[in-house]
């Protein structure tokens, strides 16, 4: 049995002041035509919101909104005063409780006609605290009814710092050195969603999400900030896998690994390239007509068709590689050493 702590969203706004997970999460650069809202940077946002009382301020304007009215489609939102503002966050000095709201606005607090509200960064940064607080303890047992795509062996589940891991209990998995042994799966899960799920739930939600991130990565863009990512292309020099046995060199069936980094709030995904292209259109397609939804699969479509109907061939000069896809509608995708695909032939 494994799971997840429970906080409130109020206890976590306070937790978040000394463990400082929030502030990448939260700038909202250029997100409207008003010159105020330039943006700061991450080390200016943190030092804003190394404060108790601020931090207090956007959470009582949070909860309002969220029993009020708020409504995120047009970003309208119902405005509190000043006074009513200060006597929920509980503050008896008018100056001292002005000095920290003024810290907030623009870029946290938006200062209305009829009192203040939540900017776009302050709702984000309040959807941030929610989603890493969860409201309800959960338990899950840990075996999943998935078998190990690799030896047929039972696979477990374990949650450990917002991350996810399936884990087969037999064999030492697909990721090599790059994750714990046995691993088959390994990325952030946000609490609230293992909420009402099943193992095997948790593992399908968690498949879906990595796929929506990983189509919007090949895009260039990144889920968490809409920053360019970055792309590149590492291989397996001495790489000799064989179909029933991992590589001694890199201990992966896969020769060649594609990272996405974004630089702005460092979210990253680092996978082989056979699953990156998984997240093109032309191979969506193609496994779309051979009946495996590449959004949303299981985690045997996805080594199923990773290992018996995809090859890839690394290219030294220019460095990329070619990655083949053996099926009725045959393709092979060029990917440079920045992972951009720079040719597809049918
Ligand atoms: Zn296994
Ligand atoms: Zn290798
Ligand atoms: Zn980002």
């Amino acid at each position: 049995m494994w799971e997840a702590r429970a906080f409130t969203p109020e206890r976590m706004s306070y937790q978040l002041i000394s463990c400082g997970v929030v502030a990448f999460y939260m700038i909202e650069r250029g997100q409207s035509s008003n010159t105020e809202q330039a943006g700061m940077s991450p080390a200016e946002a943190f030092a804003i919101l190394g404060d108790r009382t601020r931090l207090s301020i956007i959470r009582v304007l949070w909860m309002a909104d969220r029993f009020h009215t708020y409504e995120d489609i047009d970003n309208s939102a119902s405005t509190m005063s000043f006074s009513e503002l200060r006597t929920r966050v509980d503050v008896s000095d008018n100056g001292r409780f002005n000095y920290h709201l003024s810290k907030l606005v623009p870029q946290f607090v938006r200062k209305m006609d009829g009192g203040y509200r939540l900017s776009g960064a302050g709702k984000r940064l309040a959807r941030t605290v929610a989603t890493v607080a969860g409201e309800h303890d959960v338990e899950i047992a840990g075996e999943v009814e998935t078998e190990c795509p690799v030896c047929g062996g039972a696979v477990t589940a374990t949650y450990e710092d917002q991350w996810l891991r399936v884990a087969c209990t037999e064999c030492a998995g697909v990721f090599g050195d790059a994750a714990p042994e046995g691993t088959l799966l390994n990325a952030p899960f946000p609490a609230p969603g293992l909420v009402g799920r099943t193992p095997d739930e948790a593992l399908a939600t968690e498949l879906y999400r990595c796929m929506l991130d990983l189509t919007s990565m090949m895009q260039g863009v990144c889920p968490g900030c809409a920053s360019a990512v970055t792309g590149s292309l590492s291989v397996c020099d001495g790489h000799d896998a064989a179909s029933d046995r991992m590589c001694r060199d890199c201990g992966t069936p896969f020769v060649a690994w594609g990272e996405l980094r974004c630089d702005t709030c460092r979210f990253v995904k680092r996978l082989p390239v056979e699953l990156c292209v998984m997240g093109l259109a032309p191979v969506i397609g193609i496994l779309y007509a051979q009946g495996i939804n590449a959004l949303a699969p299981s985690l045997n479509d996805l080594f199923e068709f990773t290992r018996t109907r995809m090859t890839t061939a690394v290219t030294e000069d220019p460095f990329g590689v070619l990655v083949h896809i053996g099926a009725e509608d045959r393709m092979t995708l060029t990917l440079d050493e920045h992972l951009t695909v720079v040719d597809t032939a049918q």
